[in-house]
């Protein structure tokens, strides 16, 4: 028959190598258990016990022999295989209890069926179950902290028991026990092995050991005795039998349901969320980092997109290719220039320039029945609505023939319109006075808004060119102010130098200015979009900062954590199973971060709103920035998480 355990010519040894001193912890161990058997295995302190539990227990491998375990060599297993061998098979009772201390008496106990795969209901029963048999029915919610050590030693039993226990491995369970509550943990394990749990005591007390029906000596590495105790009997032990499964007919509780990735998930948001509150300070403060990146991203891409649209809307109301020429007096002193139509004529004829539009303008008393204002009136010619892109919204523009005509008609601004129509009535045929003279309305602009600075085009009153002229500015006529628009914006910046030089080469005096206002929004537009870049970047910098944050306190948590991780391994967690843990620790507090920080920004950009900013929202950047946030929180969550799933499990028991 096949042994359940057979250890073959077992060596341990550490150092030797790179010139460190070799010590030989185990040498040549034979040794054969039967399923079902009690043993103890006593010796002095340091002589290599525990090494040896570590291996039967496979959280070690031994550095020479050979270890079957029912038959099969476990050194073919890779460490899945090792790890799910822990978890179905071996049930671990250490001196220092080895709980979690974050978790609860009865969440500890569940630990080795999580990773088995076992529904929550089921695994909640039945560690309920074995606390209450274990006698600690009344303090399933207590944290290890709140336990007496018995108490916590008979959790970490009620653990090695939850996926059956087949092999109980305790190492000095008792040893930091008083002598009574020593005695219970005995008998406990006593009971274990009457109701056929396999049981391998580790002590170093003579006297516990002859409770086993075996007893095997070891001494400086190597077996130096192995006898079969005759005066173990168990017939008086019995109170505990239950623990184990008798009842056939019951499905065995693990390889059941193997549902890992629909219920670990859940499980490890909950381990996760639990961790980020436990460490409050710490989370707030890398969650802090995190907002601080996300929100700024989001913010300075608003507002740089903001104040592009702003620039971009007074870029498209002025039209795009304009200059605007206009007369003034020269610096040298000397009387105010005059654009003449001579020079208009001039201006017209360059083959730069596409079209032109003169221009008066002036206040004048407007007044319709009982309401009477001052407004500008602006006299130009018929080309006003295409040159500004500018529809009408009721009605018509005049025409040239009216132009020449000196027709008295005028076209209300969209605001002028309702202030003098208050009660929104049709004004088309409708007179007006302007200077106490009338005008018939013909028509009514389209809304336009106000462009950089100037007055609002919508509180104007637009006459035919000559009306102005010879009606309603008769004496003004040397205020003559205009726009030209370039052929194509290539071409702007040749028109103005032209032009500039063509009316001081009429004119002899640098009595008038020309303004391309296109060219210096154009230039804002260039440094506006340089400066979001700028502060985008800034932004991003910030938001990788974050993400080294996230790395920080990782890399703290898992020196922290490591025990907590060995127990772990110890009890059957794979690999795989610590990183998913780490890893959604770090997902989840960068994904928190995002968030707040995606909430905390839209504040930032309305209060920006209310007080005047140009602002614009942008859900593909708040998307882009939440994404980047939680992609460098992974990416530096990553290391961490992989350094704690790499460590070995008996080096990470020991809190290495
Ligand atoms: P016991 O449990 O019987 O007291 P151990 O198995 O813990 O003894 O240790 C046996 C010997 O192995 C001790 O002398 C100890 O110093 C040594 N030892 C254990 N672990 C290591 C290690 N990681 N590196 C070097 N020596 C070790
Ligand atoms: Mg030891």
């Amino acid at each position: 028959m096949v042994k359940l355990i057979c250890l073959r010519d077992i060596g341990k040894h550490y150092g030797g190598e790179g010139g460190r001193p070799r010590t030989d912890v185990l040498c040549g161990i034979d040794l054969e258990i039967e399923a079902g058997e009690f043993i103890a295995i006593v010796g002095a302190s340091g002589s290599g016990k525990s090494t040896l539990m570590n291996i039967l227990g496979c959280l070690d491998r031994p550095s020479s022999g050979q270890y079957l375990f029912n038959g099969k060599d476990v050194a073919t297993l890779n460490s899945d295989q090792l790890a799910e061998l822990r978890r179905e098979t071996f049930g671990f009772v250490f001196q220092a209890y080895h709980l979690i201390p974050t978790e609860s008496a009865r969440e500890n106990v569940e630990i080795p069926a999580l990773y088995a795969g076992v529904s929550e209901t089921a695994r909640q029963a039945r560690a309920t179950d074995l606390l209450k048999r274990l006698g600690l029915a009344d303090r399933l919610d207590n944290s290890p902290s709140q336990l007496s050590g018995g108490q916590q030693q008979r959790v970490s039993i009620a653990r090695a028991l939850m996926n059956g226990g087949q092999v109980i491995l305790a190492d000095e369970p008792t040893g930091a026990l008083d002598k009574e509550t020593g005695e219970s943990v005995m008998a406990l394990l006593v009971d274990l092995a009457a109701g056929g749990h396999t049981v391998i005591l580790i002590t170093h007390d003579h006297q516990l050991a002859k409770q086993a029906q075996r007893v095997i000596h070891i001494q400086d590495g190597k077996i130096v005795g192995d006898k079969h105790s005759l005066s173990a009997d168990y017939s008086q032990h019995s109170t505990l039998v239950s623990v184990q499964e008798h009842d056939n007919s019951r499905p065995p509780l693990t390889k059941t349901t193997h549902n890992h990735r629909n219920r670990l998930p859940r499980e490890e948001l909950r381990n996760a969320w639990r961790v980020l509150r436990i460490n409050r300070a710490r989370t707030l403060l890398t969650l802090l980092g995190i907002i601080i990146g996300v929100a700024s991203v989001i913010v300075m891409l608003a507002v740089g997109e903001g104040t592009k649209r702003e620039v971009m809307t007074q870029l498209n109301a002025m039209g795009p290719n304009m200059l605007h020429v206009g007369s003034t007096t020269p610096k040298a002193g000397g009387p105010r220039g005059v654009i003449t139509e001579a020079d208009l004529d001039a201006i017209a004829r360059m083959p730069e320039v596409l079209r032109v539009m003169p221009m008066l303008r002036d206040t004048a008393l407007v007044r319709r029945g009982a309401i009477s204002r001052n407004y500008e009136v602006r006299a130009t010619t018929a080309v006003l609505p295409a040159m500004n892109r500018w529809p009408i919204a009721l009605g018509r523009f005049y025409t040239e023939e009216e132009d020449s005509n000196v027709a008295p008609v005028v076209v209300l601004g969209h605001l002028a319109y309702q202030r003098f129509f208050p009660d929104k009535s049709d004004p088309l045929g409708q007179q007006i006075l302007i200077k106490n003279a009338p005008y018939q309305i013909i028509g009514v602009m389209s809304e336009k808004g106000s462009d950089s600075g100037y007055s609002n085009h919508d509180e104007r009153l637009y006459v035919p060119r000559r009306t102005g002229m010879v009606r309603v500015f008769p004496a003004q006529r040397n205020d003559t102010y205009l726009i030209a628009e370039a052929v194509s914006s290539h071409l702007l910046q040749q028109a103005e130098k032209k032009l500039q030089g063509l009316l001081q080469e009429r004119h002899g005096v640098d009595d008038f200015w020309v303004n391309n206002a296109a060219a210096r929004h154009q230039a804002e537009l260039t440094t506006r979009n340089n400066m979001t870049l700028m502060l985008a970047l800034i932004a991003a910098i910030s938001l990788l900062v974050g993400g080294i944050g996230v790395m920080n306190v990782m890399l703290m948590t898992v020196r922290e954590r490591v025990r907590e991780i060995g127990i772990r391994m110890a009890n059957g967690a794979r690999q795989r199973d610590i990183l998913r843990q780490f890893i959604t620790e770090a997902a989840l507090v960068s994904l928190l971060g995002s968030v707040i920080g995606a909430i905390f920004s839209q504040v930032i950009i309305v209060i920006l709103a209310l007080i005047g900013v140009p602002v614009a929202f942008s859900l593909s950047a708040v998307v882009a920035a939440m994404v980047c946030a939680v992609t460098t929180g992974l990416m530096f969550g990553l290391m961490p998480a992989r350094q704690a799933a790499r460590l070995d499990p008996v080096a990470a028991l020991a809190g290495e």
